[in-house]
């Protein structure tokens, strides 16, 4: 490991899933220096310009210092007694199930730990959902039927050993760009071929061997006919397909889907599966605009099956993988931070995981079914179900769809807590009570990345006083629910150790993720405790999953999901003619509440705006930069025009990042409707339809 200096503290960034590796150097003013770690394995020292402007994020002028009850400071004892008894009395008169929590992909895995430790074994009920369901359920969805466990085989070194990588659904440029600069140093190097399949002609095309400008939500039938063009020429692997199952009816699914719905040509899709089929070292990349959809876990699976069929999975440069969108989304998946999953990938619904998990916790009670996901939690909170709610480090009322009755519900709810490191966020202004947490820089913890690399989150800077660590507000609040003994931590190790021991349970029952290796570290090792890829127990160190065909369901197949193309749910028409996609911009991170602070960010595109083709402007009498009246049926914005044929004729792209703060009218997410994929539940946040108007 190249020596840092002494003065520099290894930390991980804490946007998006690269986790890539920091070097912090604090100075005498409370500010910090900020440069990339040459020694961790994400990013070999580089840095996105989200990473480089970190040192400008950090500061006291926006955080939050004391708790408030009903927007007034009070002490922390009080504010945390109010908690606990609110959520005992509301437990006590209508049940476990009256209770939830919404939490996110920006906590630390041991405060994931917590939060689903407190509310899966003590209080009793699954209503702990994170904003990963609007990130990655569908690739959950997708892996788990696949392969029996939420497994990624892949790493990034395979991005870079890779003949052909095709980019699913990804901007990687922009939303991933430290992976992407290793793509792209990969291809001078070696020539890989690079395909993208995304309706916008974004900046990851600019590198393009071929762009497949597809129709809004046809990824199924484009890989549903690259699974019967691999099968007819022969190229179904025999040998690998006797470790799995389901194959035949895969292949008749697909020969019935239509690719004409993918509005690409015959030519395009021949280029495309010549590509693929011809290339043995094939990566495929995936990420938001396969997951955000009502048919996101079709989606993988269509991926996903023509890796099966011709055994590339698990080898080097050679395999399908997802890309996940906040830094520890994974963390929260390996927790058992969503609402259908138990702790270390067991299952909530299988009374053999549910028994071991509550055994270990010493837990009186363990819930037998799944808890409400995201938009069910919030549609539960508005219909009074719900009556009380801890929302943890996100930012609901303008981040969910249909944000607006996302807002009233909340207002609605009868006792809200909000844990956060400002108080201006949309979502904090509806709290009963505000508690002020530890932020980026100040609290110590891991966080896992897309390729399964655990890495260490440092304290460089003091936590200003007043603030807590979110495991240690967790942990008081169960104490003071009645469980002293089981939730009395003294620190973030002590919680590593035993989550780590109880992912030995997971391995005992053959499951993929077991870091019972790291159990017995001691404080100093936590400490010290370098960038790790999952597993590390005495079966299996890091490297990768099924090169050897064993899966995880319980013969050890992997099993094919037959997928037939569903279109998007809203429906295109006379009244509402546009479809409406929404991602990232390059240099903003979720609703702005980090990256807003940042006058270098907001220099690149520093208004919200909705992207139209030159065809439709003309027609609809838009100008550049004209003001637009976008409405959808459940809500309206108003956006500057940016007039590109990046988009296709029909179709307009509105970043997501803007909100009540920085600009009331621009919610996007008041304007996508609440539809779910009915497998991951995840929403459609990439395909609504809207009309659009001169302002
Ligand atoms: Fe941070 Fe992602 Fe940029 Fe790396 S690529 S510096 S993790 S935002």
């Amino acid at each position: 490991m190249t020596a840092s200096r002494t003065d520099e503290i290894r930390s991980t960034c804490p946007y998006c899933g690269v986790g890539c590796g920091v070097l912090l150097r604090p100075d005498a003013h409370g500010g910090l220096s900020v440069r990339g770690d040459p020694d961790h394995p994400a990013n070999h020292a580089r840095l996105c310009s989200k990473g480089l402007a970190l040192a400008e994020t950090v500061g006291l002028s926006h955080r939050l210092t004391a708790p408030q009850i009903e927007k007034q400071s009070s002490t922390w004892d009080e504010a945390l007694s109010l908690v606990a008894r609110r959520f005992s009395e509301t437990i006590a008169e209508h049940g476990p199930d009256s209770v939830a929590f919404y939490v996110s992909g920006q906590l630390l895995t041991e405060d994931y730990y917590i939060a689903n430790k407190l509310m899966k074994g003590f209080i009793g009920s699954a209503n702990i959902d994170t904003n990963s369901r609007l990130c990655m359920a569908s690739t959950v969805a997708g892996h788990k039927r696949a392969f029996g466990t939420d497994t990624v085989p892949q790493t990034y070194e395979d991005l870079e050993e890779a003949d052909l990588v095709v980019l699913v659904g990804s901007n990687l440029a922009w939303c991933h760009p430290v992976l992407y600069q290793r793509l792209i140093h990969a291809r001078k190097r070696r020539g890989t071929k690079l395909v993208v399949i995304d309706p916008r002609r974004t900046a990851t095309c600019d590198d393009a061997d071929l762009h497949l400008a597809i129709a809004p939500g046809a990824d199924v039938p484009l890989f549903n006919r690259l699974l019967a063009v691999l099968h007819d020429r022969g190229l179904a692997d025999k040998a690998f397909l006797r470790n799995t199952q389901g194959y035949e009816d895969a292949l008749a699914a697909a020969r019935q889907d239509d690719p004409a719905v993918t509005g690409l040509s015959e030519l395009q899709i021949a280029q495309f599966c010549d590509l693929w089929a011809s290339t043995e070292k094939v990566v495929t990349v995936f990420s938001q605009g396969v997951n955000q959809s009502t048919s996101g876990a079709d989606k993988v699976n269509a991926i996903l099956n023509c890796h099966l069929a011709t055994g590339r999975i698990g080898k080097r440069g050679c395999g399908p993988l997802s890309v996940t969108g906040q830094p520890n989304a994974m963390g929260g998946r390996e927790v058992g931070g969503l609402a259908n999953m138990l702790a270390c990938h067991m299952d909530i619904e299988n009374p053999r995981h549910r028994r071991a998990v509550g055994d270990f916790w010493s837990a009186p009670t363990m819930p037998a079914h799944a808890g409400l996901k995201a938009v069910d939690m919030f549609r539960a909170v508005g219909q009074g179900q719900i009556k009380a709610l801890w929302i943890i480090h996100t930012n609901p009322a303008v981040s969910m769809p249909d944000a607006a009755s996302v807002r009233a519900a909340i207002a609605s709810c009868p006792f809200t807590v909000v844990s956060d490191i400002t108080d201006a966020t949309d979502t904090a202004r509806l709290a009963d009570v505000l508690l002020p947490a530890s932020a980026w820089g100040e609290k110590e913890g891991t966080v896992t990345n897309s390729d399964r690399t655990i890495s260490r989150q440092r304290a460089a800077l003091p936590a200003p006083e007043g603030t807590r660590p979110d495991w240690a507000i967790l942990a008081e609040v169960g104490r003071r629910m009645g469980w002293e003994t089981e939730f009395d931590y003294g620190s973030a190790a002590e919680i590593f150790r035993e989550y780590a021991a109880l992912s030995g349970i997971a391995g005992e029952f053959g499951l993929d993720f077991d870091i019972s290796g790291l159990s017995g570290l001691s404080d100093l090792d936590y400490a010290d405790l370098a960038p790790t890829r999952w597993p590390v127990c005495r079966a299996k160190q890091g490297g990768r999953f099924f090169s050897d065909g064993r899966f995880f369901h319980t013969d050890h197949k992997a099993r094919f999901v037959p997928v037939s193309y569903r279109r998007p749910a809203a429906k295109t028409g006379p009244r509402y003619p546009f479809r409406l996609n929404t991602g990232r911009v390059r240099d903003q991170w979720h609703t702005m509440t980090r990256t807003g602070l940042s006058p270098r960010l907001s220099a690149h595109l520093a208004e919200p705006f909705i992207e139209i083709h030159p065809h439709d402007a003309d027609r609809l009498n838009i100008g550049p930069a004209g003001l637009v009246r976008v409405e959808s049926p459940i809500g309206q914005a108003i956006l500057r025009a940016r007039i590109t044929d990046t988009v296709q004729c029909g179709q307009v792209f509105a970043p997501m990042h803007w909100t009540g703060e920085t600009a009331p009218a621009a919610r996007i997410d008041d304007l996508i409707a609440p539809a779910c994929d009915p497998v991951s539940g995840q929403p459609e946040s990439k395909a609504s339809v809207v009309r659009l108007e001169p302002f």
